[in-house]
């Protein structure tokens, strides 16, 4: 592999699919983006939709697809808790039928392909950090299983399609990741946080704010990805996120304290089964992708405030 390869990405109108596409394109590679405009948005692809390199699709990775590509990252399924529970069962759906059909596809032709899992497969961790060995504890019946589940069922895929068919894979578990393009109303914390404290609105803490969360920059864990592809080294899965971690008391504070204004920290019910603590221990892709997030999260967060401070 090398040079200029035609390059699938299924979920590439979304938050991270829109950076992987133009990291891509701006590699010099043609970009194929699939996409049913569930969480994605056409503006957020509004820059690549002149460019010759790049093509988007309206299609549902629920049914099969066939485009002749060197190379697959599967992205598609809704990321934030709000809309992944929407609508559960088509969720599940997604990760199921969606790593069928890229698989089937990859295997047809001999193509690498990504599976963006999440750091969700070790549900509320009882090893502290998550090293990829851990199994997880995931509750297979509550309100965060579709995706949990989902997403651990797709891993399996994958690594049958590959012990069965040969088909070169790399898996890699995503911890949360943020940065400029997040929807407004998507849901997860940062963006809420920002939001709220850009509208001079109250900051809702979910519980008591002591469970933790690690937060990637997205320009890091995109830099991730295309070395996880360009390696031959490991299948994975591997873990990739900021070690970095922070109780969201700490996120809150520190989010008032750049964005300024007057809001009032509240506390809100905690969501059934939030995981009470969550930190990637990353050597493995230290190791082997010499791979290390360096943009620290007030950075980020500097950086993601100034992007929403244009668009609201
Ligand atoms: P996102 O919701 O912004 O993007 C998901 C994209 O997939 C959207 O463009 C959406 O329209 C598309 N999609 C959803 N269902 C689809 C379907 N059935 N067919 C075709 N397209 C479909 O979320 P994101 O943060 O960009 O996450 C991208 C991927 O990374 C997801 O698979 C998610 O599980 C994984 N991930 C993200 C994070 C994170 O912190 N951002 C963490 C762990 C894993
Ligand atoms: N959270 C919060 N306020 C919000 C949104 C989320 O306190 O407005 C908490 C949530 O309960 C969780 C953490 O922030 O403990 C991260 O939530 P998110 O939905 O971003 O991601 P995930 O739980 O999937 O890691």
């Amino acid at each position: 592999m090398g040079g200029r390869m035609r390059i699938l990405v299924t979920g590439g109108a979304g938050f991270l699919g829109s950076h992987l596409c133009e990291r891509l394109i701006a590699d010099g590679h043609e970009v194929i983006c699939l996409d049913n405009f569930f969480t994605g948005r056409k503006q957020d692809i509004a820059s690549l939709l002149g460019n010759p390199s790049f093509e988007l699709v309206r299609h549902d990775v629920i049914d099969p697809y066939k485009y002749e590509v060197d190379q697959i990252y599967n992205l598609a399924c809704p990321a934030s808790p709000p809309h992944y529970q929407y609508n559960p069962i088509k969720t599940i759906k997604t990760s199921v039928m969606g790593a069928i059909n890229c698989l089937g596809l990859a295997k047809r032709l001999k193509a690498r392909v990504f599976q963006a899992s999440t750091s969700e497969v070790y549900g509320d961790p009882q090893v502290h950090p998550q090293p990829e060995s851990y199994w997880g504890n995931v509750n297979p019946i509550g309100k965060r299983s579709c995706y949990d589940e989902g997403k651990r069922c797709a891993e399996t895929l994958f690594f049958d399609y590959h012990r069965e068919n040969k088909v070169d894979i790399r898996v890699v578990r995503i911890f949360n990741t943020y940065g400029p393009r997040m929807h407004e109303a998507d849901g997860r914390v940062v963006s809420n946080f920002i939001v709220q404290a850009l509208k001079g609105e109250d900051i809702t803490v979910y519980g008591d704010g002591s469970q933790t969360r690690s937060f990637c920059y997205v320009d890091n864990l995109i830099e991730g990805f295309v070395r996880v592809m360009a390696q031959t080294e490991t299948v994975g899965p591997i873990n990739l996120g900021n070690p970095g971690e922070f109780t969201m008391n700490e996120l809150a504070e520190l989010t008032l304290k750049l964005v300024g204004g007057r809001s009032k920290i509240v506390h809100k019910r905690l969501p059934a089964d939030d995981p009470k603590q969550r930190r990637p221990d990353i050597s493995l892709a230290k190791r082997l992708l010499k791979w290390e997030p360096n943009v620290p999260l007030e950075e980020g967060l500097k950086r993601t405030i100034a992007d929403f401070r244009k668009r609201l």
